[in-house]
């Protein structure tokens, strides 16, 4: 059982639940019970796995082992969301009078996290461009003690040189954390890059459902019982029925995504060839597996009614978020990056005229007759 695809529905087991039933029973409880003191107390000794839900779940324990197996990674935790996987990773490293390098294309959230929390608890961020080494190595402080980046950058499709990033880190005693989100482990898989800690928003393709918002943090085993502590001083646990939807849907994580990333590569090339568009942003050579289900596109401004444009997606809808069974698409620059400064999103190109597309599973020309048709609408004549 080493083959990713394997592992994606034979889940390690959290220790003491009950494996007689086929799929694990939702534990949905806020507190286990205690036979007396002694049992009680062995809890608090380690000898008991479960004593109070925010403290540990058996399902919200084994969609961190999951996401942690499929990552290679020995330890893994899950969250009420990927910004609170985000925050509880920074706070495993970071303290007061700590600084941290991230790369400037961020999602929006985690640019807010970073921008305008972090700061108020001491804790201080320069955001460069990672794509040019020596920013990354010049913004490197005596205090810096972390390196953050995403394997595929949103909405832009940046992919990452993780390599170097590493290396960039181990020369100087820093921390690696990755956001996972885009890619997921079905294309890559930083922890075996030598990263640090990888994170997820599991509500996106891990659940790959749309129907739950959680958060996963794997990495090295004492990053994580650190980012575990943090997680239940905070308040960040995930609901137990929120963790086993994740875990049910992540079991189909990679034909999801073999057929996602097949779809995404045909729509880019039938894009590249519509009028009215004017870029296509679709990775290349990210993987073995392919190169993602995200498309981003950049109409052009003379001879596309963008607004008429997004009215007539036909049944694609149109939302705030990615990576569902449905084709959907996003505007950007007025919601995950409306965060950014205006002269931030003009320097890394997120204008109004970009459309995200998350490609969904449906039959490939289906989707292709959606958007041919909505930008056939959209064209001023
Ligand atoms: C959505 C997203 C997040 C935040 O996750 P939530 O589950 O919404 O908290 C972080 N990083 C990336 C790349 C995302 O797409």
């Amino acid at each position: 059982m080493r083959h990713f695809d394997t592992k994606t529905v034979h889940f390690p087991k959290p220790s003491g639940i009950d494996t007689s039933s086929k799929v694990t029973p939702i534990y949905q409880t806020s507190a286990f019970t205690n036979k007396d003191l002694d049992d009680m107390e062995a809890f608090y000794t380690g000898a008991k796995p479960y004593l109070y839900t925010r403290n540990g779940n058996p399902n919200t324990d084994e969609l961190g082992m999951a996401v942690a197996a499929l990552e290679s990674a020995p330890a893994g935790i899950a969250t009420s969301s990927g910004l609170s996987a985000i925050l509880v990773g920074f706070l495993s490293v970071l303290k007061a009078g700590d600084h941290l390098v991230a790369c400037q294309d961020l999602y929006g959230g985690t640019y807010q996290l970073i921008t305008e929390e972090l700061p108020q608890y001491g804790i201080e961020a320069t955001m460069v461009p990672f794509e040019h080494e020596e920013e990354i190595r010049a913004a490197i402080r005596p205090n810096t003690k972390l390196l953050y980046t995403e394997t595929i950058t949103n909405p832009l499709l940046r992919v990452e040189n993780i390599e170097r990033v590493v290396a960039i880190a181990k020369a100087n005693g820093l921390v690696t954390m990755v956001d996972n989100t885009f890619a997921t482990p079905y294309l890559l898989r930083p922890y075996e890059a030598g990263v640090d800690l990888v994170v997820h928003s599991a509500t996106k393709y891990i659940g790959g459902h749309s129907d739950v918002t959680a958060g996963v943090l794997v990495g090295k085993e004492a990053l994580i019982q650190k980012a575990r502590e943090k997680a239940v001083h905070l308040g960040t646990n995930l609901g137990p029925f929120d963790a086993w939807l994740a875990c049910r849907g992540l079991k189909t994580l990679s034909i999801r995504m073999e057929r996602q990333v097949n779809n995404a590569r045909r729509l880019a090339e039938d894009l590249k060839k519509r009028p009215g568009v004017k870029r296509v942003f679709y990775p290349q050579n990210v993987s073995p597996n392919g190169d993602g289900a995200m498309v981003t596109i950049e109409m052009d401004k003379e001879s596309v009614d963008l607004k008429r444009f997004f009215q007539s997606l036909g049944w694609v809808k149109i939302v705030a978020t990615l990576a569902g069974v449905e084709t959907t698409v996003s505007h950007p620059s007025s919601t995950s990056h409306r965060a950014l400064p205006a002269e931030l999103c003009k320097r890394l190109g997120i204008h109004d005229h970009l459309v995200r597309i998350s490609v969904g599973i449906e039959d490939i020309d289906d989707i292709k007759e959606a958007f041919a048709r909505a930008l056939h609408a959209a064209m001023i004549h």
